[in-house]
Parts: structure tokens; C-alpha cells; sequence
């Protein structure tokens, strides 16, 4: 039978008339990192294959990892409605049919939304929107709960990766009618990542965080929305949470909360996806038929993020459920501890207005020195925190989220 796998792009033959399961251990692929579709249907583990068949296997995970073994012989069933199940969830030690799987979804978001107080009805949100899976599942989950949610998609300029997720969050939003605000870093700031990857003193990957937070900030305040939402799942908050542990970056734990609430000049941001693991938001994009993008971003080589993704995959795979004790426990018992690490004080930047610690703001300056403009000189001190920023890429500096705060909700 013939296999279609993704990132590259290629097809490879392998025996039929067996499990799903034996063929992704033949093949080295750890279940819990990839959809496996055939025709337009997304098949478990203990689902059999048949020789004449055709499959796609979509890692849901950049860099997705090996091995993970299953038990039961039995085809699974839904935990609700015992109808044959389309997707499995291995923490939880349950399955789910399509239907039952979308409404697990809903309810996911929305206690995450209610639990930790994000937003209500009477807010206006603002969704950043990449035309990945998780912020394109997010969109749609917040408009099936009935949150008006407006879409802000931040053009990056890398080539055909960036006009592909451009075109796909366009159609998104034209199918269902709702506003899509648009920003092209290039048009508007006079750079765009490629550059400043090569011409700037942060990596690649740094540098369009970086990028990401201020634009999504000035575009929330610019356009009048009271919160920003983002479609960090689970495994983006794991990886992190790992990253910044294992540099002891107290004050960057203290910042890492689904919830980080409003301040003058800073928009509040959450995370709803928090609690849903990366294979739950690739299944749902999927069910939904929602396009996305499969290919990953082609400058994402060597980040480290994946690197501490695939370790907490490894562990996921022989312990489930690692991921959301290691993550939801932090927040529950870890994040307490952590608190009132930080106390910056943020003032407008002498350049954009926007808060931060030092005169110039970290967007003010990269800029700068991407374009080979001169700002005047910075304090020493911004150049530490800095130093500390781009070691830690996904991290949040206190420029763009201020001092640490207590989360949300009980
Ligand atoms: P990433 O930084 O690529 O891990 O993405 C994290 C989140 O940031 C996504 O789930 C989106 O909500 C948002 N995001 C990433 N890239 C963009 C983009 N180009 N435009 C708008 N939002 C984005
Ligand atoms: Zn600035």
C-alpha cells in the first residue's frame, strides 16, 4: 500500500492488511505526532489497513519523533456515544467519534475561556491568525461559541511560506464573512524576518517574535480591541515551560500564564488553546475541513523550541499525559511560587510610544540596526535582558508584557 508523508513531501510503499499501528512503528513514527487520513478520514491506531489502500501521514508536530506502542486489539469506540472512534487521546485514555471530538474541543476552550476569566461576550477580540492549524482551529472554535472574533494576520515576507498562509487565513475569513485585519511587517516597519535574520545581531526566529508581540500589541490598541488571543496549545506552553527551566529564567516562568491581563499601553493576551494538545487542534482544523498550512516555516531550522518539543514527545510517548501534569501543574502549584519575581516599570519608548523598560523599546532597536538607522545609545542594561531574550526565543520580554501577574481565575 502506498504512504504519503509530508515535510518533504514524498511516498513510500510498505505491506498492507494491518493495523495503523504496526505500519507507524514500522515506519519509526511516534502515534501521537501525526493524523493519519485516508481519503477524507482520519483513521486511530488500532484502525486496519487494507493492501489496496492509500494513506496520508501528517505530522501534526514540527520535527515529529519516533517510536510509542499501543495495547488493545479491539477497535476503539468513542467514550460518549460508542460510535467508532476518529480520534484518540491518549492522556485522557479515550477516544472520541467526530462529533463527539469537536464538542470535547469546544468545551476544552471554553472553560480555559471561563475558568481563567479571559474575555466575555461583551469584549472585542482580536485573534493573531498564522494560517497554521492551532490559530485557524482557534478562530473557528471561538465563532462556533459565539464570540464575534475579528482575525489579524501579520505578513512575515518569507516567500512562498508566508503568500501560502496569507491566502489561506484570506479564505478563511472570506468563507465565513468575518474581518480580517491585515499587517505587512515589509510595508509597514520596512523589513521583513529574512532580513532581519541576516542583517540583524538576533537569530531568525528571535527576531520575528519579537516582531510578532509588538505588532499584535500596536494593532489591538491601534484598532481598539480590549484582548488579543493567540493559539499557543499545550505543547507550545510545555516546550517553553522546559526551555525556561532549564535556564532557570525565574522571571520568564513568572510571565508564562494563559491570562496576561491588561496595562497601560499593553493590550491583555490569552491563550484558550492551552489545554488542547497539538494532535487535538491538527484533528480538529481537520474535521472542520479547515485548510491550513502543513509545511512548516523553512527558517525554523536549529530552533530550539523543536528541540525541546520532540524530548517532551519522547517522555509523552512511553508516560502519556507528561506534557499536561509538567505544564498544568506549573500553573495550578508551580506558578504561585514564582511570583512577584519582577516588578519592571514600563514607560513609553522615545521612538513608538509603546512601553518598555529601557528609552527605546527591543522593536525600536532591532529596527534600527536592521535598517542601519541611529537610534541614541542604549543603556547596558537593556543589552543583558536582551541577551537573556534571544537565548530563550519564545520568550516574553518585559517590555511587551510587563511585570509578572497573577493568573486569572481560581
Ligand atoms: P508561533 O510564534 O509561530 O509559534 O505562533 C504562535 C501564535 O502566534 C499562533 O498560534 C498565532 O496565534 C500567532 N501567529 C504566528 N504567526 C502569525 C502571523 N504571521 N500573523 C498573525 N498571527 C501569527
Ligand atoms: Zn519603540
Amino acid at each position: 500500500m502506498k504512504v504519503r508523508l509530508r515535510n518533504p513531501d514524498r511516498e513510500v510503499e510498505v505491506a498492507g492488511g494491518r493495523k495503523v499501528l504496526d505500519v507507524l512503528g514500522e515506519l519509526g513514527i511516534n502515534p501521537d505526532t501525526v493524523l493519519v487520513i485516508r481519503e477524507r478520514e482520519l483513521l486511530t491506531r488500532e484502525d486496519r489497513l487494507d493492501v489496496e489502500d492509500a494513506i496520508e501521514i501528517r505530522p501534526v508536530i514540527s520535527g515529529g519523533s519516533r517510536d510509542g506502542r499501543g495495547s488493545s486489539d479491539n477497535r476503539m469506540k468513542c467514550r460518549r456515544c460508542k460510535a467508532p472512534a476518529v480520534v484518540e487521546i491518549r492522556r485522557h485514555n479515550t477516544a472520541f467519534c467526530r462529533d463527539c471530538f469537536l464538542r470535547h474541543v469546544r468545551e476544552q476552550v471554553k472553560r480555559a475561556i471561563e475558568h481563567d476569566r479571559m474575555f466575555g461576550h461583551e469584549d472585542r477580540i482580536l485573534v493573531a491568525v498564522s494560517g497554521g492549524k492551532d490559530s485557524l482551529a482557534l478562530w473557528d472554535v471561538l465563532l462556533e461559541l459565539g464570540y464575534p472574533a475579528d482575525g489579524l494576520y501579520l505578513g512575515l515576507g518569507i516567500g512562498e511560506y508566508s503568500s501560502r498562509s496569507g491566502d489561506l487565513t484570506r479564505a478563511f475569513a472570506a468563507e465565513r464573512a468575518v474581518t480580517l485585519v491585515e499587517v505587512d511587517l515589509e510595508g509597514e516597519y520596512g523589513f521583513d524576518v529574512p532580513t532581519a535574520g541576516r542583517k540583524g545581531s538576533r537569530s531568525t526566529c528571535a527576531v520575528c517574535g519579537l516582531s510578532k508581540r509588538y505588532v499584535f500589541n500596536r494593532a489591538a490598541r491601534d484598532h481598539g480591541y480590549d484582548v488579543i488571543a493567540t493559539g499557543h496549545n499545550l505543547d507550545d506552553e510545555a516546550a517553553t515551560l522546559l526551555g525556561n527551566t532549564l535556564r532557570w529564567q525565574t522571571d520568564y516562568i513568572a510571565r508564562q500564564s494563559p491570562v496576561l491581563p491588561e496595562e497601560p499601553g499593553l493590550a491583555r493576551k490569552v491563550k484558550p488553546l492551552y489545554r488542547l494538545s497539538e494532535l487535538e487542534t491538527a484533528a480538529y482544523a481537520f474535521l472542520r475541513g479547515i485548510d491550513y498550512v502543513v509545511e512548516e516555516c523553512p527558517l525554523v531550522a536549529g530552533n530550539t523550541q523543536l528541540r525541546y518539543k520532540e524530548a517532551m514527545n519522547q517522555l509523552e510517548a512511553t508516560s502519556p499525559g507528561t506534557k499536561a501534569q509538567f505544564f498544568l501543574g506549573y500553573l495550578d502549584r508551580g506558578a504561585p511560587l514564582f511570583r512577584a519575581e519582577d516588578a519592571a516599570v514600563l514607560h513609553p519608548c522615545a521612538n513608538c510610544g509603546q512601553p518598555t523598560t529601557g528609552r527605546f523599546c527591543a522593536f525600536c532597536r532591532a529596527q534600527a540596526q536592521i535598517l542601519g538607522r541611529r537610534l541614541e545609545e542604549q543603556a547596558p542594561q537593556d543589552e543583558d535582558r536582551e541577551l537573556a531574550a534571544e537565548l530563550s526565543e519564545e520568550v516574553l520580554p518585559a517590555e511587551l508584557y510587563g511585570a509578572a501577574v497573577p493568573r486569572g481565575g481560581a
